[in-house]
This record gives C-alpha cells, structure tokens and sequence, in this order.
C-alpha cells in the first residue's frame, strides 16, 4: 500500500484490495466463503475503473444487509434439471455466490453436451455481470447472462416503470488476445449517470427519461422524483428489456423487477431477482476453422474498418495501468473501508440517496 496522506490517493495492489475488501464484508454480516467472492468481484471492478460497481458499492450491501433484506450467510442450493440445465435457489443471498456454487457443474455439463444453462432465482446482483463472464471466455466458452433489476424504466412515454435497467452481458474467447466482453444496461442512461448528472447539474440526454407525468424531460431530478428511464433505442431496447424480464425472472422463478419490494427494509439497495446464464463451447459448432480464430480475425477487420474502441478496451486499459501503479483509492474511501473492516456499524455506511442503483 502506498500513500496514506489525507490529499494523496492510495494505491493498494489487487490481493491487499480483496484482503480488505474481504475483511468488510465479513464484518458486515456475510459469510467467509461469500465475503471472499464478492469482495473478488468489487475489487475487479474498482481495478478496470467501472467504478459504478466497485468500492461505490459498498455503502449499499452494507446497507442491505443491515435491514436484513438479504442474508449474506445463504448458501445455494443448486440442481440439476435436465443434460444441460441447473438451477439455483440462492436463498435470498448474493448472485455471485450461487454461481460458484454451480460453477463446476455447469462447466462439466458444456464439456459433456456442448452447451449448458443455469437459472439462479432468489438472488441479489448489485454489481456488473461482465466479471462473471470473463473467466469462462478465458477458458475458451461463449458466455452470455442478463440480470433483472428494480423498475425504474418505462416501457416507453407515458407508461409507468416496469423493467428495471436489465443489463445483458456477452463474453467470447479471442485467439492470442483476452476474451471480447461486452455488458450493457438496456436503458438510455444508467441509475448512476442519472444521479451523477443530477449532483453535477447536467441534462440527460434527449430520450433518457421522462417525468412523473409521463412526459420526455432531460431533467435528471424530474427523472429520479417520481419520473423513469426509458430504454435505449425506443422500442427496440424495450424488446430487449422485455426478454431479460423473461429470461431473468419468469424462466428462473425469480421476481421481475417490477415486483421486487424492499420498502419494509430501510435501507436496502439490492435488487432481490434472478440471473440466467448461458454457456456454450464455440468448438462444437465450427465448421470452417477455430472460433476463437476467426473472431480475432473479425476483430481485426473491425479495425481496418476504423474502429478504435472495442467493447472491453477502455477497462483491459484500466486494468494494465492498475497492475502496474495499484488501485487508487480516494484517502476518505480508503479509510471508511479501514473502519468498516474493523466493525464499525453499517449507519455509518448508508448512501444518501434510496434512488434505485443497479
Ligand atoms: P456503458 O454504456 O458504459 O458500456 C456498455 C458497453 O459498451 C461496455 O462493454 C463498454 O466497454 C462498451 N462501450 C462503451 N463505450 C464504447 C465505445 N465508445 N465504443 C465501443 N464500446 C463501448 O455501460 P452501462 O452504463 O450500460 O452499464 C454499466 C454497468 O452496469 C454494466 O457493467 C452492467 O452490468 C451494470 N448494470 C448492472 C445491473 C444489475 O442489476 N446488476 C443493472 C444495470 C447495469 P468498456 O467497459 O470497456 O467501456
């Protein structure tokens, strides 16, 4: 660790951040196992710089677990179902615990059948999805997830929120290179963006939201008092906002964002939904060449085509510098974690706004 002034920011390596991450969420109530994964998880956010899922986060399990809304003690249940097909109770614990959980199964199934799924229902996901991924496309797999969220975005003007922002994240091997990722919310602007543009006095873009009455507004605090989201690219994102409602919560038996209520725990961030995941092993579909192969070749046609930024890239970047220099911490951040680790109660801890998150 270096750094420990008041001004200066501190830069701890990878395994000092989940060490103390880990301490955190331990002494926030949730179980050694399960503190360890998602403090893995945090840290991997807070290293490639999305930061709207790193140590941002914390205030909010912190918060969540204290209003008992979720049991950072659960362990899933998991069972298979079909050749191909698990599915997890996460017993109202963290997503990402449940998937650990399946994980070996569910790699054994795509090695025995080519493909496989896994259904997680009763879980908590208050963090991006590409960590989840990326490892599998580094083991060579296709990967591809949704999460359903809390509601705050209507289908389209004049409608109330239904979808909660309902992320879709896919991940592919690249031949020589690390895996292509790409996770994206399918609304027009994101719950963080909108605060953040709400704190800074900037407009949303045209099409980001409307206000209580229904209305198109950039107005960022017209959105978060009683206004929604839309989703992007107007009837098409809200497609595709639909089909993670139904893979997400309808096949996995998980709530739907709209049903998700957490107003009996003060406090509490989580949404309390499902996660699907699906698996598969390129190989077995190739019939001209490696897949993996020919997607970097793809990429490089992308490239001579003029791209210059691909899906993964600008985090890839974030995560060479942070290996080479440390994580930075903002010192008052660094600190609150210090105190949280030490056990100081999660009051403490709680955000300032009860906007919905994810
Ligand atoms: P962004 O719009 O910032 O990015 C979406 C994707 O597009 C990323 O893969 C990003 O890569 C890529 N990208 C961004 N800009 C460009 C560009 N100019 N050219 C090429 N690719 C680009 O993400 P969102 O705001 O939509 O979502 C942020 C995160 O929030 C996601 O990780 C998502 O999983 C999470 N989330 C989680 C929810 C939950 O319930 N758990 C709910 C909703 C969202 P790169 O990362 O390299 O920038």
């Amino acid at each position: 660790m270096t750094g420990a002034s008041h001004s200066e920011a501190v830069r701890l390596m990878f395994a000092e951040l989940c060490a103390l991450l880990t301490a955190v969420f331990a002494a926030s109530g949730v179980g050694p196992a399960q503190a360890a994964i998602l403090a893995d998880n945090c840290a991997r956010c807070e290293r490639d710089g999305a930061l709207s899922h790193g140590v941002f986060r914390i205030p909010g399990y912190r918060a969540s677990l204290q209003s008992g809304w979720v049991d950072g003690g659960a362990a899933a249940i998991v069972e298979r179902v079909g050749p191909a097909f698990l599915r997890a109770d996460a017993r109202n614990g963290f997503a990402q615990p449940a998937l650990a959980a399946a994980r070996a199964e569910l790699v054994q199934m795509v090695q025995e059948c080519g493909a496989a799924i896994l259904a997680i229902r009763h879980s908590h996901h208050f963090s991006a999805l590409w960590p989840d991924l990326e490892p599998f496309a580094a083991e060579g797999l296709i990967a591809l997830s949704t999460v359903a969220g809390l509601a705050c975005v209507a289908p389209t003007a004049g409608a109330r929120p239904v979808f909660g922002t309902n992320p879709i994240a896919f991940a592919a091997p690249v031949a020589g290179d690390l895996p292509l990722v790409m996770d994206l919310s399918t609304s027009a602007c994101s719950n963080g963006d909108t605060r953040i543009a709400a704190r800074t006095g900037r407009p949303l873009p045209a099409g980001a939201g409307v206000d209580r009455d229904g209305h198109p507004t950039t107005d960022p605090n017209a959105v978060l008092d009683g206004g929604a989201l839309l989703p992007f690219g107007g009837y098409k994102g809200a497609a595709l906002s639909l089909m993670v409602e139904i893979l997400a919560a309808a096949l996995t038996g998980g709530q739907f964002s709209h049903e998700v209520d957490f107003s009996r725990h003060p406090g509490a961030e989580t949404p309390r939904t499902g996660q699907l995941l699906i698996l598969i092993d390129p190989n077995r579909g190739a019939a001209a060449g490696a897949p993996a192969e020919r997607i970097a070749g793809f990429l490089e046609i992308l490239r001579a085509a003029g791209v210059d930024r691909l899906p993964g890239g600008r985090r890839y970047a974030q995560r060479r510098r942070s290996e080479r220099d440390g994580i930075a911490l903002d010192p008052a951040q660094w600190r609150a974690l210090d105190e949280w680790a030490r056990g100081a109660p999660a009051q403490a801890a709680q955000s300032s706004s009860r906007s919905p998150t994810t």
